[in-house]
């Protein structure tokens, strides 16, 4: 039987699940993932933290996850100035499950949410998933959001929850505070609308964070991730920060004791290395740089990257120069953005790799 004969939701009928295709080469560069595995002192953490979770794993976890939240809380207010508190705060399994409860709970039949293409792909897929309609508003040529077109799309479509991802995945750009401002004012000027801004990369911005923007703006929720910036991708650990009442709102649609004591350990363990992890971020942070200094003076065109990720091109035949650089043995990231190809930053050796491979293919093609 195939999946589109059995008696599944009209809307899932032919999709594709999400997920990058995974092949075994030396030098993974496709999903945006630290290469700086955890060092040692952590993973000896961890183990000592995951062994205490184990003595009580016959109970259930601490449903509110109190104490990672409040972890959290502190490291968002270190790291921006801008205090927030564990009510601020919800945590879930990546920051994928926290949008998918954001739109469980604000999205749904019979309403919508609109982003701005090219963007992060599950943003359409979990609203879909949901049940929320999904609508596509336009970007400038140079990936900015267009305000204007963003300020029409806005008024003429009247969505429910509105997408804003600073930096952007996968073009890399970082969306400037006006424009937030901007486009939460566009909104909530047609209706009640919530504002997710998708903070995943924000800790490899030249930008600083929009969380203080909650501040007096109680449909406004930033969201983040320990999965890029944190080196933690494995952990499935996303959380978001906002008004108290959109903590309290996204209690009604999760599940109970979503979190597990294994993952809400692992999460405190990392939190106590913050200043090695955010080392880790510096150096990509100038590794990136230098990649994208790299690929433009080969003559290639580069987004400007607030993200560990760059994208480049233009490409004629954006599938063969992606082929060219995997048969060099290094795994890039082919979005379906038209002439466009994306690479995260990896490590000194991988960059010089990556790099090779570029030139080499972009001679041959
Ligand atoms: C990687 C990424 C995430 C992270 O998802 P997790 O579920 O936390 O791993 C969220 N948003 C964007 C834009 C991303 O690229």
């Amino acid at each position: 039987m195939r999946i589109d004969d059995l008696p599944i939701r009209d809307e899932l009928k032919g999709k594709s699940p999400y997920g990058a295709p995974q092949l075994d080469v030396p030098v993974l560069l496709n999903t945006n993932e630290n290469p700086y595995p955890l060092p040692d002192a952590l993973v000896a953490r961890i183990a000592e933290r995951v062994a205490e979770a184990a003595r009580t794993l016959n109970r259930y976890p601490d449903r509110d996850a109190v104490e990672l939240r409040e972890g959290l809380a502190g490291y968002l207010t270190r790291s921006t100035g801008y205090g927030v508190d564990l009510v601020n705060v919800w945590a879930a399994n990546g920051s994928n499950e926290i949008l998918q409860q954001l739109l469980q709970t604000f999205g749904g039949p019979g309403r919508t949410a609109l982003g701005f293409a090219p963007t992060y792909q599950m943003h359409e897929l979990i609203a879909r998933g949901t049940g929320t309609g999904w609508l596509q508003g336009p970007r400038n040529a140079d990936f900015t959001v267009d305000l204007d077109a963003a300020r029409a799309a806005i008024a003429e479509r009247r969505p429910d929850v509105l997408f804003i991802c600073s930096p952007n995945n996968p073009t890399g750009t970082a969306v400037p505070r006006e424009t937030v401002l901007a486009l939460y004012e566009a909104a909530q000027a047609v209706k009640p609308t919530l504002v997710i801004v998708d903070e995943a990369y924000i800790e490899f911005s030249h930008r600083p964070s929009l969380l203080p923007l909650i501040e007096g703006r109680p449909l406004l929720v930033v969201t983040r991730t320990m999965s890029k910036a944190f080196g933690a991708a494995g952990l499935r650990l996303g959380y978001l920060a906002a008004d108290p009442a959109v903590v309290d709102a996204v209690q009604l649609v999760r599940l109970p004791y979503h979190l597990s004591s294994v993952t809400q350990a692992t999460a405190l363990a990392a939190l106590e290395f913050t200043d090695t992890l955010l080392g880790y971020v510096e150096r990509l942070k100038d590794e990136r740089d230098r990649v994208v200094g790299e690929l433009r003076a080969m003559g290639l065109r580069v987004t400007d990257s607030d993200a560990n990720f760059i994208q480049f091109g233009c490409f004629e035949d954006t599938h063969a120069v992606w082929q060219a650089v995997l048969d060099r043995g290094v795994l890039v990231r082919d979005n379906g953005v038209p002439g466009w190809l994306r690479v995260t930053a990896g490590t000194p050796a991988e960059n010089d790799a990556f790099l090779d491979a570029v030139r080499a293919a972009t001679k041959e093609l």
